[in-house]
């Protein structure tokens, strides 16, 4: 699309730019639409970025202007498709073609994460560190996460207007800066001229403060004032900030009486965060509160697929499916280990496999090194309701009798749920047996036990490993 506009404005830059200059990051650069007065230039690779931001973006306006008057604005989008499709080649535009490109990067297979920071048409605007790697297309939707994907790609398409304030929470590693950025990413690609200010919270306090501190207070409201999508990341690290915290309140009723649309992240939910003022608290829950849980196996399993493809690899899905059940619960982790697995493989020659893959999860993953430390012992897979009530009892330490009995404080009703629990999905046995075996008990209260522990699970990480340990434990 526009091949010939692109080829007449980048020949005009030439005048400007160096020829060395121009045969690197003109690469595979192409114009991918010009709409509502702004050009979308795409990019190949995310390290153009810069370079295009600092050097060229005033001199293809300019260009550009001869060809659409209208033009206000030119954006940069990185699109490593481009890559591949060949699109523009720069050496074409000098009359001798035989120019030694060997000097020009080498193709990676991957865009390699950097951060990086978009600045905002002329404004004193400069997002922090917002990565065009998380987008909310890229953001892989499963059952833990598919409300908070929902949510943020409506906020996204229209910002302001539906879940205004939109509080995302949930552990690390899950995905929250990935979506809020996804976020930022998908307004400034679909309209450049909107100001989007992705903030870590630490970075947020740092700049309220520097300003308290040289009396511009008033200055860093009206600077905030301007923003139509305001996104705080990891909102929990403003406890005990009470300056910083009145000054975000401000802020946000600026924002929030304008309709401009606010996106905070946290690591809990707004009623349960510690030392954040009442007031501010009640304005985070005003609009959509949304949760994103730890990914069941299947996510993962399409996370590492996705992984697989993107690094140009496949993995023996045993040892994949291995991970998945294995690995921690955050994403962070899981792609931790993979990224390991790809380099043992493309530096050593090591295929992943079971006992090498073991080794790796151990590094990063504590329930494999507490089995494996704790479960030395444990030589097979426990098979009777015997053994595994034994084995709950202890870890729990308690008798298995006061976890038959009909005692019903937390410290006996607790291992007698999970039991309960593993009893039915691992050891298959119908509620009525299993509610037999411990104390005559009816089959619906197994039942509850059995939904009340899968439920616990999704919500406590802490939990969550502790299920994962006795399951270990069990030989499951
Ligand atoms: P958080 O901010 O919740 O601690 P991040 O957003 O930093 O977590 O996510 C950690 C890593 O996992 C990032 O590399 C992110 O891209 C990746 N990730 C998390 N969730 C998903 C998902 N659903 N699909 C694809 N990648 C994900
Ligand atoms: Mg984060």
């Amino acid at each position: 699309m526009f091949e010939s506009e692109w080829k007449i404005i980048s020949k005009d830059l030439l005048k400007d730019i160096s020829k060395a200059h121009f045969l690197t990051y003109f690469k595979n650069t192409s114009i991918i639409s010009v709409e509502n007065n702004v050009i979308n230039v795409g990019l190949p690779r995310e390290f153009f970025l810069k370079w295009h931001e600092n050097n060229s973006k005033d001199l293809i306006l300019l260009s550009a202007k001869n060809i659409w008057s209208e033009v206000r604005c030119v954006s940069f989008v990185v699109d490593i498709s481009l890559e591949n499709k060949s699109c523009f080649d720069p050496r074409k535009i000098f009359p001798d073609s035989n120019i030694n490109t060997c000097n020009t990067p080498k193709i990676r297979k991957l865009p390699k994460k950097s951060e990086v920071k978009i600045s905002y048409s002329g404004e004193e605007f400069v997002s922090k560190m917002v990565s065009s790697t998380y987008t909310l297309d890229n953001f892989i939707v499963g059952g833990n996460n598919s409300l908070a994907h929902a949510v943020s790609k409506v906020v996204a398409e229209n910002p302001g207007k539906k879940y205004n304030p939109l509080f995302i929470y949930g552990d690390v590693g899950l995905g929250k800066t990935h979506l809020l950025q996804g976020i930022a990413n998908y307004v400034k690609n679909n309209n450049c001229n909107s100001v989007v200010l992705y903030y870590q919270t630490q970075n947020f306090v740092d700049e309220v403060v520097e300003a308290v501190r040289s009396g511009k207070s008033d200055k860093i409201r009206s600077k905030f004032k301007k923003a139509d999508v305001l996104l705080l990341d990891d909102i929990q690290f403003l406890a005990g900030k009470e300056r910083t915290q009145e000054i975000l309140f401000h802020i946000f009723n600026d924002l929030f009486d304008a309709n401009k649309q606010i996106v905070i992240s946290a690591d809990k939910c707004p009623a349960m965060l510690n030392g954040l003022t009442e007031r501010l608290v009640s304005r985070f829950s005003m609009g959509m509160v949304v949760d994103i849980q730890m990914p069941d196996k299947e996510t993962k399993l399409a996370i590492l697929q996705k992984k697989m493809h993107e690094n140009e690899v496949i993995f023996n899905p045993k040892v994949l499916d291995f991970v998945a059940e294995n690995s921690n619960s955050s994403i962070r982790e899981l792609l931790g280990t993979f990224k390991q697995m790809v380099a043992n493989y493309e530096l050593q020659g090591v295929l992943p496999n079971l006992t090498n893959t073991i080794e790796i999860l151990k590094k990063t993953n504590r329930d494999i090194r507490d089995s494996y430390a704790e479960c030395k012992n444990v030589a097979k897979v426990v098979s009777s309701i015997d053994d595994l009530s034994t084995i709950v009892a202890d870890f729990y330490d308690i008798t298995v009798d006061k976890m038959k009995s009909s005692l019903r404080t937390r410290e006996y009703t607790l291992p007698r749920q999970v039991a309960m629990y593993f009893a039915n999905k691992k050891l298959r046995m119908p509620l009525k047996n299993i509610g037999n075996f411990f104390g005559g008990r009816d089959h619906t209260s197994v039942l509850s036990a059995v939904r009340k522990i899968e439920r616990d699970k999704k919500i406590s990480t802490d939990f969550w490993r502790e299920v994962n340990v006795i399951k270990k434990k069990l030989g499951f």
